[in-house]
């Protein structure tokens, strides 16, 4: 991994700010994002930096990320060596970004930058994490709006401290919670259950937000549904539970069902019949047994994950491009 460049001389500001914008084929919105960002970060007095990860983009992004126009805040630009993943690439950003305050943005302006001075704010007052919380989700299909509101409400009701619910990754944390987060061990990194872990001092914002500018969503059902098993399996272990209460009340029923026919044969004899019932009693319970075995396996594929200790991410190259004055960087734009 490259090291960064030390900072330039005299320059002892602390970075207030650290803005991480994960991006993936994002050529088509990254001007409009860059303008947009910087002129929000050029209205505020204290020190920013902007980190853009590039996860593995095949369109030209890191490029274009790095030819990107200088502003008042310091731009700080990643690449990782292939695409590993929107977590990954946060993974990445939060362990390079320097500031005492960190927000997560996605490129593709759904979440606006014109948010940042309040949940910066809420910052100052003393919150160490300030969620954005979605009122309305413009631009997305009816589908995807109840799958998305059932599936939190299945998610806390297993997972044994609250994840909150609509709150996407567009939010702040402090330095605190970067640090705790960034010492986590684990791989699997369900980042919406990992900014809740911590705890600390939580506030909730609501915002409305904006569909995507340009270019496609990069997430396709298979890759939600494997996001949302990451998150059910990395913060609860009640599936488990709930499958050996589902074994216990089937056997129970089963033995209670047995006695009923020894009793029933026993009084007034058989005449050989319930084929039917046989049927239905052992698809059922062909089927819970497989399910509970996939359930198992889906606990232990990532306990083998764990156990291989790969890195999340591997970062091929690092460039840091200095900040410069307000005005230079206004002239700079026009
Ligand atoms: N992204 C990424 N790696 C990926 C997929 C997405 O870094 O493998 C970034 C993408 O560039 C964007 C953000 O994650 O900045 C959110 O992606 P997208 O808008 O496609 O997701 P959606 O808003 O549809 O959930
Ligand atoms: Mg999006």
């Amino acid at each position: 991994m490259l090291k960064l460049k030390a900072l330039p001389k005299g320059e002892i500001t602390p970075i207030t700010l650290s803005v991480i914008v994960p991006l993936y084929n994002e050529t088509e919105v990254l001007p409009s994002l860059h303008s947009r960002l910087t002129m929000v970060l050029d209205s505020l007095p204290e020190r920013c930096e902007i980190v853009y990860v590039d996860d593995g983009s095949v369109d030209g992004s890191h490029q274009m990320a790095q030819a990107l126009p200088a502003s008042s805040s310091e731009h700080l630009c990643l690449s990782l060596s292939r695409n590993f993943g929107k977590e990954a690439a946060m993974s990445a950003g939060l362990s390079y970004a320097r500031g005492q305050s960190v927000i997560l943005l996605d490129a593709d302006l759904q979440d606006p930058p014109e948010l940042i001075p309040e949940m910066l704010a809420k910052w100052r007052e003393g919150y160490d994490v300030v969620n954005m919380q979605r009122r309305r989700r413009l631009g997305e299909s009816w589908f995807k709006r109840t799958s998305a509101a059932a599936y939190y409400r299945i998610l806390n009701w297993l997972s044994e401290m609250p994840i909150p619910e609509n709150v996407g990754d567009f939010r702040l944390l402090s330095r605190q919670v970067v640090d705790q987060i960034n010492a986590l061990p684990e791989r699997n990194r369900y980042m919406k259950g990992l900014f809740a872990w911590p705890g600390f001092r939580q506030i909730t914002l609501q915002f409305d937000r904006d569909p995507r500018q340009a270019g496609d969503t990069k997430w396709n059902y298979t890759k939600l549904i494997g996001l949302a098993m990451d998150g059910i399996t990395a913060f609860s272990i009640r599936p488990l539970r709930l499958a050996t209460w589902a074994g216990l009340t089937v056997a129970t029923s089963a033995f209670l069902y047995g006695a009923w026919v020894v009793a029933k044969t026993l009084i007034w004899g058989e005449s050989v019949a319930g084929y039917p019932s046989l049927m239905v009693a052992i698809l059922a319970l062909g089927g819970v047994q497989l399910l509970a075995m996939g359930l198992l396996g889906e606990y232990l594929g990532r306990v083998y994950i764990e156990a291989k200790a790969r890195p999340n991410y591997l970062v091929g190259e690092v460039t840091e491009h200095p900040r410069q004055s307000i005005r230079a960087a206004q002239e700079a734009q026009q």
